[in-house]
Parts: structure tokens; C-alpha cells; sequence
């Protein structure tokens, strides 16, 4: 039988407890899950492409043994369904937070289609007390001083806020 390969692909800067709550959902729908780290640099990323990799890999190793064995995290820089055809997806996973997300993720389904039509996007919704987090309004809490805790996975508190200090 072929194995169901899933991408989470994302900027992730930095993870969120939204994003963490998605890739253990996401871990149960697939034999493997690869989350892709997109460099974005026309995102103007906070952390490097690096950090963001490790505080990934450091939510993940908190996860319970069964999702961590089905995670692998690694960069890509290449249009999203030709990083996808290269690993051998077959699954793209996206969370979907407000009808706000809607707009966008329609137009990339579409799109994707002509690219590549036998890889289906499946759309995952976070706990709710996790679907109003987003990276960027996280960002501006730390940068004010505010209490990030609650949005965060614990690894990454530290980090955030060592950006701003
Ligand atoms: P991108 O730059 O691709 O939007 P993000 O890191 O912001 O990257 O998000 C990656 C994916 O995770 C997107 O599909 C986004 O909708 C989803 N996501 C982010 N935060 C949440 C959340 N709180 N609940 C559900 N999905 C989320």
C-alpha cells in the first residue's frame, strides 16, 4: 500500500501553539508528516531560517512518542508543489483559523490544481482555544512586554522574548 505523506508547509516565526496543535492532528491522518519551513524572505522573517527550524524540532520533541516518530521538519525554497513532488507528498495540510484565511487558501488550492492536480490540500482546524493565535500578533505582545505563554510552545517563550530584550 502507498504511504500517505503529509506537508505542513509555513513560514512559522515563530511556532505557535496553534500551528503545534494542527501538526498533532495532522500527525494522525498521515504515515509520515513533513512540516516544510519556507525561507519566505519576502516575509521579512523575525527569526532566521535556522531558529525557526530548531524551535520547531524542539515543540516536536515534546510531542508523545507516536507523533514525534511520524515528524520530519525541513527548509524549502522552491515553488511549494515541486518541494511536494520531490518528497513524494500526497497530502498538503493547512489549519484554518477565520473566514479570513478563506480568501486566500481558495486561491492557492486553485492554483495549486494546475500544478499539480493528484495532490489534495486538506484543511485542519485548531482546539478553539488555539485558533485565534497567529505568529505575527504574537510577535507584537513581546515586543510590547505582554504575556506570550499561553500561545507559545514552552521552548520558544525564552526565545521570543530574547528578541526583544
Ligand atoms: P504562512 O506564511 O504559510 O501563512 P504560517 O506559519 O503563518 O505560514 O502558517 C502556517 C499554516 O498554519 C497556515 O495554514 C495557517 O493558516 C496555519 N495556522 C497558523 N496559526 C494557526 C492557528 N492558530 N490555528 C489553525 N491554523 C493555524
Amino acid at each position: 500500500m502507498t504511504k500517505i505523506v503529509g506537508l505542513y508547509p509555513g513560514t512559522f516565526d515563530p511556532i505557535t501553539k496553534g500551528h503545534t496543535d494542527i501538526i498533532r492532528r495532522a500527525a494522525k491522518l498521515v504515515d509520515h508528516l513533513v512540516i516544510g519551513v519556507a525561507i519566505n524572505e519576502q516575509k521579512r522573517p523575525l527569526f532566521s531560517l535556522d531558529e525557526r527550524v530548531d524551535m520547531i524540532k524542539d515543540a516536536v520533541a515534546e510531542f508523545d512518542e507516536g507523533a514525534r516518530a511520524a515528524v520530519t521538519v525541513e527548509p524549502f525554497d522552491d515553488l511549494l508543489m515541486s518541494f511536494a513532488e520531490k518528497k513524494g507528498v500526497t497530502m498538503i495540510i493547512r489549519g484554518l483559523r477565520a473566514v479570513s484565511d478563506f480568501e486566500y487558501e481558495f486561491q492557492m488550492v486553485g492554483m495549486n490544481s494546475f500544478l499539480n492536480d493528484e495532490i489534495e490540500t486538506v484543511f485542519l482546524m485548531a482546539d478553539p482555544q488555539y485558533q485565534a493565535i497567529a505568529s505575527k500578533l504574537v510577535k507584537e505582545i513581546a515586543r510590547l512586554g505582554g504575556k506570550i505563554d499561553d500561545f507559545l510552545p514552552p521552548s520558544v517563550v525564552p526565545k521570543l522574548i530574547a528578541k526583544y530584550s
